[in-house]
């Protein structure tokens, strides 16, 4: 089994509050434009609690890191504070030392989408974060037997998570406050979507450092 890189939740969550914090405003328009407008300011409590849990931690190892993330998500409102908290923290459980190798971070993210389908009731294609998390879990689970290195693998999840949020751009919400609007959310990529593709994507950048 193959390791990520050394320090991979501390490169993670480093890389996920400076891509969020410059993103919340583009989050937010897309709620704005499809539900209630607050996830970008719900986005933006969980991260400063998420930096106070750090801040007070001080994180040693992987599951401290993905601890301190899943704690400011699980004590913020919206829709999105909940399932991203129980997401971050099936993922903090994933590895058994002090970072996870390629295949437990793959089983952390089908548990991770896991919780998040059984709590939210959301299907691929209902126009949720589940539409950006399935194909990237997905992927690193059917090609985790490959010879690809994970730099390689993590880079492919996280385009994989892109392309899923874009697509929620042509469907109709089947949950969520975007399912209230109907037509009025056509064209507007889902904001918890494009949220679990950022979270990839800093993945995918905390691997190559
Ligand atoms: P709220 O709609 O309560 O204001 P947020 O704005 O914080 O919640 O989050 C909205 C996001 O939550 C949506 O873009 C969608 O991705 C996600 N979401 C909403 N309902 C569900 C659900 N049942 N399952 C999965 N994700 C959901
Ligand atoms: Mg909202
Ligand atoms: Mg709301």
């Amino acid at each position: 089994d193959i390791a990520l890189a050394p320090d991979f939740g501390h490169r993670w969550v480093d890389a996920l509050l400076e891509t969020f914090l410059g993103r919340a405003d583009e989050l937010g328009d897309l709620d704005r434009r499809s539900g209630d407008g607050d996830f970008g300011t719900n986005i933006a409590s969980a991260l400063r609690r998420a930096q106070r849990n750090i801040d007070a931690d001080r994180p040693q190892d992987y599951a401290g890191w993905l601890t301190a993330v899943s704690r400011g998500f699980l004590g913020t409102g919206g829709t999105s504070g909940p399932l991203f908290g129980m997401f971050f923290r099936e993922l903090s459980r994933c590895a058994a030392g002090a970072e996870p190798t390629l295949a437990e971070f793959a089983r952390g993210l089908a548990a991770g989408l896991a919780t998040v389908q059984r709590y939210g009731g959301a299907e691929v294609g209902h126009k949720t974060m589940v539409d950006a998390i399935a194909p990237a879990a997905e992927l690193l689970e059917s090609q985790l037997g490959s010879n690809d290195s994970p730099d390689l693998l993590l880079a492919r999840a996280a385009q994989a998570a892109v392309d899923g949020a874009r697509s929620t751009a042509d469907l109709l919400a089947k949950r969520g406050r975007a399912s209230y609007v109907g037509e009025v959310a056509r064209g507007v990529i889902d904001p918890g979507a494009a949220a679990a593709a950022i979270v990839l994507q800093a993945a995918a950048a905390a691997q190559v450092g």
